[in-house]
């Protein structure tokens, strides 16, 4: 985000660097605009007023989650305070999460490939390989990653399959791929921590070819559970989660970064705290 302003700020883990952040959506500065009720000082959940879009304002700056708030610590961080803050629903919340995680891996990996012709399929934010790991022989897996220690791990696995993962944040990453180059993506539990996710959008269909197929899981804010719980919602992560989406935001974004967006009959179901999508490059 050129021009930001940057500044420091204190948290549990230590000093960070942070940058104060126009609407991801439309791009309006919003400076004067207060933090809404979910906001923990110094963290503002914004609405945008001209937009509707709601994010984190400000926001760690990169080199901050490499280092003091790489994702492995504050994770860690985040368990603790939910353990400590709710700790029967948030027990139960991690059962559900094992649960889905089995189910999720699997669903993404097959959901992608049965919506794209066979080629590259590049997971965004793979971590250590993920649910590319389990991609049929018809695709080759590429993914990105921005813990170098979790990239090398991806990229060993990668490479035994003729792909590779680039260590980078997302956008860089992207850029050095040639147009049309993958045949689809997946986008899982990806897009809410990702500080530019519009930029990223139009850079991601520049990469696939046409009707290349992309596979998003995102929280969604519009659930039920969120408009019942409040601020102990469990898609609110501090300061890891920098967008909230909704049906309609993410679809909007999608749309204005050169996706058809289609949810499906299942893929935004007001119960589930998230949501899926496929978007198709048009
Ligand atoms: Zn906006």
């Amino acid at each position: 985000m050129p021009g930001s302003a940057r500044f420091t700020i204190e948290t549990p883990l230590g000093p960070v660097p942070v940058q104060s952040r126009r609407c991801p959506a439309c791009d309006a500065a919003n400076t004067d605009v207060p933090g809404g009720p979910y906001s923990r000082p110094p963290w503002l959940i914004k609405t945008c007023p001209s937009c509707e879009f709601v994010y984190l304002d400000p926001v760690p700056l990169h080199e901050a989650l490499n280092d003091t708030l790489s994702w492995e610590k504050s994770r860690e961080s985040e368990n603790r305070r939910r353990a400590s803050e709710r700790p029967r629903t948030y027990r139960l919340s991690q059962i559900f999460r094992k649960r889905n995680r089995i189910f999720g891996r699997r669903n993404i990996a097959e959901l992608v490939e049965r919506r794209s012709r066979p080629g590259n399929i590049v997971d965004i934010g793979c971590a250590e390989g993920g649910p590319a790991l389990s991609l049929g022989p018809g695709s080759v897996p590429y993914g990105i990653e921005i813990s170098s220690g979790l990239a090398a791990a991806a990229n060993e696995r990668f490479a035994a399959r003729g792909g590779r993962c680039v260590n980078a944040s997302a956008l860089e990453g992207l850029r050095s791929f040639p147009d049309a180059f993958f045949a689809g993506a997946m986008m899982r539990s990806y897009l809410e921590h990702e500080v530019q996710p519009k930029e990223v959008l139009t850079e991601l269909a520049r990469t696939l070819e046409p009707r290349g197929a992309v596979i998003v899981k995102v929280p969604n804010y519009g659930s039920l559970n969120r408009r019942v719980t409040g601020y102990k919602w469990c898609g609110f992560r501090f300061p890891d989660h920098v967008n909230y989406f909704t049906v309609q935001s993410l679809g909007k974004m999608a749309e204005e970064s050169g996706f058809s967006v289609d949810f499906g009959p299942f893929g935004a179901i007001p119960t589930s705290d998230n949501m899926w999508a496929t978007l198709r490059r048009r």
